[in-house]
């Protein structure tokens, strides 16, 4: 059987006993506070204007030593905290890239509590493994984990993480098996709407889940509650871990969408086409910025590429032009802003719902550029 080349997530709960949770919860302290610490030299070295700071590798090297002086340190899994140095050589990498690309982001930032989830073992085998229904994590225990799927594949990496409702252990596997689902014949095209999460070219409508203007309500609800509670107080602290889990909620209904949306294109199209957004771009021109985000267009495009692959079919991403403006009866263009809804095209007459119209033009410009090649 062949093979996925990507990698895949397995999330499960973990339920550790107050004694794991609270090893775990020290680990998280450390790590951040390496975290930060190691943030600290970068930035001194930097300042200093050598124009040059530790790399990855010389703060790895480092570790011994800080074992030696900081004995906390040293209970901690030496190939945790090597992550912990990677994280933030890769956050640096993104920065550094960023610059060059003549963007403005903002510098590698010191993680505060609430910012800080997570821990990784970066070997498999190396300080986590599983055992029946038992995660082993070294110089924490064992703790049990549901798992209420079975893995595939061969597992790679354990990041443990605290969310709004527990701990979760994220394995990453690889060389998972496909499951390649039979060709129907059939290809389309996608266009991200504005009003509707999305629009085939055979006229299919996506809308967005009611329950996500629920959810959102909810979470502006949370929101108010917290800055009403004074700093400090047991009823704010109440109040972030009730917005924690609203936050949760609106992230999973959302994942959950996602996966059941490309679901659906994979099984009944062998070739999906849509265009290439620059989502960055998008979100950054106001008007489009909230259906965009709220959309989580990204995220959606991830799950699709990856469901694809696995199935043994095809998404190809297409460069925009003129989609929206195109007739796609007659090939006339109709400029039009971004508030009219509707395709009305004076030379043929066509009538038709925008972003349909979008995503017939996008599956015959992509079926046109494969004919090319
Ligand atoms: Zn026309």
């Amino acid at each position: 059987m062949s093979e996925y080349s990507g990698r895949k997530s397995y999330r499960y709960k973990l339920t550790p006993t107050p004694a794991q949770e609270q090893a775990m919860e020290t680990t998280l302290w450390r790590c951040r506070t390496l975290y930060n610490c190691a943030l600290e030299q970068r930035k001194t070295w930097w300042d200093r204007g050598e124009g040059k700071s530790p790399t990855c590798y010389q703060q790895q090297a480092e570790l011994p030593d800080l074992k030696a002086a900081c004995s906390e340190f040293a209970e901690v899994n030496a190939q945790v905290l090597q992550d912990v140095l990677k994280r933030l050589d890769r956050s640096f990498q993104a920065f550094f890239r960023r610059t060059k690309a003549g963007e403005k982001p903002g510098y590698p930032r010191f993680h505060g509590r609430d910012r800080y989830h997570s821990f990784t073992y970066p070997q498999y085998g190396g300080g986590a493994v599983m055992d029946g229904g038992v995660l082993n994590l070294s110089k924490i225990g064992r703790i049990p984990i549901r798992l209420h799927r079975p893995l595939q594949g061969t597992p790679k990496t354990v990041t443990i993480s605290r969310e709004a409702d527990g701990w979760y252990a994220v394995i990453s596997c690889a060389g998972v098996p496909m499951q390649p689902l039979l060709p129907t014949g059939r290809e389309t095209g996608i266009d991200v709407g504005l009003k509707v999460f999305l629009v085939t070219a055979h006229g299919l409508v996506i809308e967005n889940p009611r329950h996500f203007r629920n959810s959102e309500r909810r979470i502006a609800k949370a929101d108010k509650h917290v800055a009403r509670c004074q700093k400090g107080s047991k009823g704010r602290k109440k109040a972030v871990a009730r917005r924690a889990k609203a936050y949760q909620h609106v992230k999973r209904q959302r994942l959950d969408f996602h996966h059941k949306t490309a679901l659906m294109l994979v099984r009944e199209n062998d070739v999906i086409y849509l265009e290439d957004l620059q989502v960055a771009n998008m979100v950054r021109n106001r008007h489009l910025a909230k259906s965009i985000s709220d959309a989580g267009w990204a995220q959606f495009r991830a799950i699709l590429d990856y469901k694809a692959a696995c199935a043994g079919k095809r998404v190809l991403a297409i460069p925009a032009q003129y989609t929206s403006q195109d007739c796609s009866g007659c090939e006339e263009r109709v400029p039009k802003s971004l508030s009219v809804r509707t395709h009305v095209c004076p030379a043929c007459g066509l009538v038709m719902d925008r972003d349909e119209n979008a995503a017939i033009n996008i599956l015959r410009a992509g079926q046109a550029r494969r004919a090319l090649t």
